[in-house]
């Protein structure tokens, strides 16, 4: 349990990383026209490192969603389904200083 725990935080501490280093760009855009085709959610273009998230969606979605395309920065060769199950098990791992660090990035 305790393996699983570190895992998982592990993650989450590689994500935060990422985002305090700035090597990507959050963008919040209202629309995805432009970009047919693609998950209404979010969206991670990797050859300018910017990740579009839907301004649609409320504060939880929104952070989910950052962590879900962050793991695709991570793993991009995982398929959808495992990045979905990892973002899961993740969003329900953190604490309330990894909501306050998420929760700053929506303003
Ligand atoms: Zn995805």
């Amino acid at each position: 349990m305790l393996q699983y725990l570190d895992k998982y935080t592990s993650m989450i501490i590689k994500i935060k990383q990422l985002i305090i280093d700035g090597d990507y760009e959050l963008k919040f855009v209202r629309s995805f026209r432009g970009y047919k085709n693609l998950p209404i959610k979010g969206f991670l273009i990797p050859e300018t490192d910017t990740i579009l998230i839907n301004k649609n969606l409320n504060d939880q979605d929104k952070i989910t969603t950052i962590i879900h395309e962050f793991i695709h920065v991570l793993h991009p060769d995982w398929p959808e389904y495992k990045v979905e199950k990892k973002c899961l098990q993740l969003s329900k791992q953190l604490d309330q200083s990894d909501y306050i660090f998420f929760q700053n990035l929506l303003s």
